[in-house]
């Protein structure tokens, strides 16, 4: 009775939509079992009966959410955490005393903040290269002192695209890892593992469990090598690995991810080409449009829609972007992305005033609603 998908044939809509395994071998239920339990009982020879026995080292719903991630992301193994930053925070563990990592200047704030806590203290040392240009990465790197370059694509908030095949080429070239932040790509139009990328990331708090009702984070990686094993293992010894009814959600939401993904797609594109030449927009950050700087990449490398998520740069300053916001009454205005419902947020006031963000920029997470809606609160958010 139980449907193992791994390893087989199927494609990633049907793995997706039965969680790679929805049937549970010992009782038939079409939906998966939630196992609650902290601890686990030895047999009869006090033989533990799981790989991990107390919760903090995993559980089997959690290994389910796992196994179901990892073959969505074409990867061997994957890993959740309590929520995107400790799996980041983690990755970065792994770091060596002094080494070198190389990051986009535009990107997730939590992940640049972090790595300059970490460069203030002396950890590491760390490079920030110009994300729109597709040169600087290669030019950031040092042969022999680089451990990693980290990457985030679509970037946030400017959707710029970064060559995940080209970035790996370089990376491996200085000696160093690639691990690719596609929360935004969602495992759906981006696969990087399948393009030279050594670990995927995804803030699973988005697009993974698309609900709005989850803290999660994931890797996900290509070879289950030596550095890998210290990750798993300092999931443990940290602390932070996810709780199982978090990963009981996320299955759940799992299973609708492609249809979610491809609405909110097409939503965000209409709403892209509707306000690409809109009095009121200065321009339209999207990387579905040939106007975006990130477009020829992004047709290449993003094969099942350029996502949901899109801003917009408003004619006026901040205190107009933030009243823009403030007027909507279908997209809520709320920080966060990739759920079901639209969400807008003025960037700058999220990230302080030293962030890099325009201040008439406005970040969109597109939904599944009607794009017609969508479009309409915007229109009479403009004024
Ligand atoms: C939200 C987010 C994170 C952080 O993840 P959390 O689940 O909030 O800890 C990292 N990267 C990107 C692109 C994100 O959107």
């Amino acid at each position: 009775m139980a449907v193992s998908m791994s390893n087989s044939n199927l494609r990633p809509e049907t793995i997706a939509a039965h969680s790679l395994k929805a049937i549970d071998e010992t009782t038939g239920s079409v939906a998966p079992p939630l196992y609650t339990a902290s601890t686990y009982a030895r047999d009869e020879t006090y033989t533990p009966k799981l790989k991990e026995n107390y919760i903090r080292g995993g559980n089997p719903t959690l290994w389910h959410a796992e196994e179901a991630v990892a073959a969505l992301e074409q990867g061997v193994e994957a890993l959740l955490f309590a929520s995107g930053m400790a799996a980041i925070t983690t990755l970065l563990e792994t770091v060596p005393q002094g080494a070198h990592v190389a990051a986009p200047d535009v990107m997730y704030y939590g992940t640049r903040d972090w790595l300059k806590r970490l460069e203030a203290k002396g950890r590491i040392s760390l490079t920030l290269f110009d994300a729109a240009n597709p040169a600087a990465l290669a030019k950031a790197l040092r042969k022999g002192e680089t451990d990693l370059v980290w990457i985030e694509t679509p970037l946030n908030p400017t959707w710029d695209v970064i060559d995940i095949a080209e970035a790996a080429k370089a990376a491996h070239q200085a000696g160093a890892i690639l691990a690719v932040d596609a929360t935004a790509s969602a495992a759906v139009t981006t696969q990087p593992l399948t393009l030279g990328a050594d670990i995927v990331f995804h803030s699973a708090t988005k697009y993974l469990n698309g609900h709005s009702d989850v803290l999660a984070g994931v890797l996900v990686t290509r070879e289950a090598n030596a550095r890998w094993k210290e990750i798993a293992s300092l999931r443990t010894r940290i602390g932070s690995p996810l709780a199982p009814f978090e990963a009981w959600l996320l299955i759940r939401g799992l299973r609708t991810l492609y249809v979610r993904y491809r609405q909110a797609s097409a939503n965000a594109m209409a709403i892209a080409r509707h306000f690409e030449k809109h009095p009121k927009i200065e321009r339209v950050l999207y990387p579905g449009l040939a106007s975006h700087r990130g477009h020829t990449i992004a047709k290449k490398q993003m094969t099942d829609g350029f996502g949901g998520m899109l801003s917009l740069l408003i004619t006026g300053d901040a205190a107009e972007a933030v009243k823009v916001c403030t007027r909507l009454k279908v997209i809520v205005p709320a920080t966060s992305l990739g759920g079901v419902e639209s969400l807008a947020e003025h960037r700058k006031t999220v990230e302080g005033p030293e962030s890099p963000v325009p201040d008439n920029l406005i970040r969109l997470s597109i939904g599944i609603e009607h794009a017609d809606d969508l479009i309409a609160d915007l229109e009479q958010a403009l004024g």
